[in-house]
């Protein structure tokens, strides 16, 4: 039986993101957003709350807290604003949680004290330009592994056994979230590893640091919205990392990412929850502050009715993560109540924007208005992560239906 009441920890981790949120966030999240500037000071007071390190066991320096428990801080920073919510949830469902799931000993010993710290962030570096829907089939990237000659230099072809190789990457990587900020510190790539033209295709994750010669970090895009996150085209040219940088076995990276995609989108499902409630937040506070025709507009029963929507969109979209979160959490199979729970989340949160900006008539069209910014960053919500079409598909598989064309 999936319970949904929330623990005395998790009220307590909501209360405090809240109040952040509320208190910290809010007064100057507008001005970063305006200025498309990443925002160093926030993101560093996150740090200190322990955000960064939730769901991660505390040897590794995490919070030894769980999926639900990121869930509540993305969805309480989100009805402020998503671009500190999207940075955490990259930074921990995308970057640092591969290495949790499928690194060795070593590798979580060795980069996740510093990521759970909140001090650096990690990227996920997955989409390419030929596509992000279709990875196996639009993945141009390419690892190629050569083991040290004789003088102990690399180029020989490898040997079984041996780790003293090094990957060298070649390709780009588009829309990577968290890939060029002065705190980046890695970013897990996939990569084409192997695999005959026109066969079965070989996929790998490797993780590359930062600064590491070959690796070029084009600059920020221009974006609709999310405008104080930070996104990135990254450039590998005969980019060389240690062998012992590759993320489990050589081949699973296709199985990992989706793997990490059915946490992502749960996550990505609590921020949509988060910016749903958001537009309620602040429309309750307008109607009651605005005139027309004598009254406040929150005396007419259009504007009740859209605002009762409202709630009722937000209020769906927190209990479609929450079963996916919980379930995830008790251990069972969720490919499919993820999707569910990204579609609806994603669905109520542009919805609410919608309505929201029509609220607040002509001011809400105006930048420096709160949903405003709702209104530019519900529609990613669509996009990223797998878009609402792929939602789809993956809950028309799961319901047994054939892969269509
Ligand atoms: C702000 C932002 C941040 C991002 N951050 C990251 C990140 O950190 N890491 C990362 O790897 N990626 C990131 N992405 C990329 C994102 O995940 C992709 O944009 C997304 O998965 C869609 O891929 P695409 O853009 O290539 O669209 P495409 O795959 O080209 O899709 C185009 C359209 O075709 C539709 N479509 C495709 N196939 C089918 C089909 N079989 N049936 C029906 N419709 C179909 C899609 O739904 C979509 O509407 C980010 C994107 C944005 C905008």
């Amino acid at each position: 039986m999936i319970s949904y009441t929330l623990s005395d920890e998790h009220r307590e981790l909501r209360e405090t993101v809240a109040a952040f949120a509320r208190d910290v966030v809010r007064p100057v999240i507008g001005g970063y957003y305006e200025r498309a500037e990443f925002p160093y000071d926030l993101v560093a007071r996150m740090a200190k709350l322990g955000l960064f390190g939730l769901p991660f066991p505390a040897e590794f320096g995490g919070m030894d807290g769980d999926l639900f428990a990121l869930g509540l801080a993305l969805e309480e920073l989100a009805r402020v604003d998503s671009s500190v919510a999207i940075t955490l949830e990259a930074a921990v469902a995308l970057g640092a949680m591969p290495i949790y799931r499928f690194g060795s000993e070593a590798q979580r010993r060795r980069w996740l004290p510093d990521l759970c710290s909140g001090e650096h962030l990690a990227a996920f570096g997955l989409t390419e330009a030929g596509g992000g829907s279709d990875i196996p089939g639009g993945m141009r990237t390419t690892a190629r592994l050569e083991q040290p000659d004789a003088d102990g230099a690399a180029g020989g072809p490898a040997e079984a056994g041996e780790r003293a190789g090094e990957w060298v990457i070649d390709g780009t990587k588009s829309f990577i979230t968290n890939s060029g900020t002065a705190i980046t510190s890695l970013v897990t790539v996939l990569a084409l590893t192997g695999g005959a033209p026109g066969g079965p295709r070989e996929i790998s994750a490797i993780v590359v640091p930062a600064g590491t010669p070959g690796l070029t970090v084009g600059p920020e895009y221009s974006k609709v919205g999310w405008c104080a996150s930070d996104t990135r085209e990254l450039a590998f040219a005969s980019c060389r990392v240690p062998e012992d940088h590759l993320l489990g076995p050589r081949g699973r990276g296709y199985a990992q990412f989706l793997e990490i995609l059915d946490e992502g989108r749960i996550a990505i499902a609590a921020l949509a929850a988060g910016l749903a409630q958001g537009c309620v937040d602040e429309c309750l506070r307008y109607v009651g502050q605005r005139s027309a025709f004598g009254h406040q507009i929150g005396y007419y029963q259009a504007i009740q009715f859209k605002l009762a929507d409202m709630e009722a969109r937000a209020n769906g979209a927190r209990l479609a993560w929450y079963d996916a979160a919980a379930r995830l959490v008790a251990g069972e199979a969720v490919k499919k109540r993820a999707a569910i729970a990204k579609l609806t989340a994603s669905d109520a949160a542009m919805a609410n924007a919608r309505d929201a900006t029509q609220i607040f008539g002509g001011y809400g069209y105006m930048n420096e208005s709160p949903v405003a910014r709702f209104y530019r960053d519900a529609k990613v919500l669509e996009i990223g992560e797998g878009t609402s079409e792929v939602q789809r598909m993956i809950i028309a598989r799961e319901l047994g239906l054939p892969r269509s064309g």
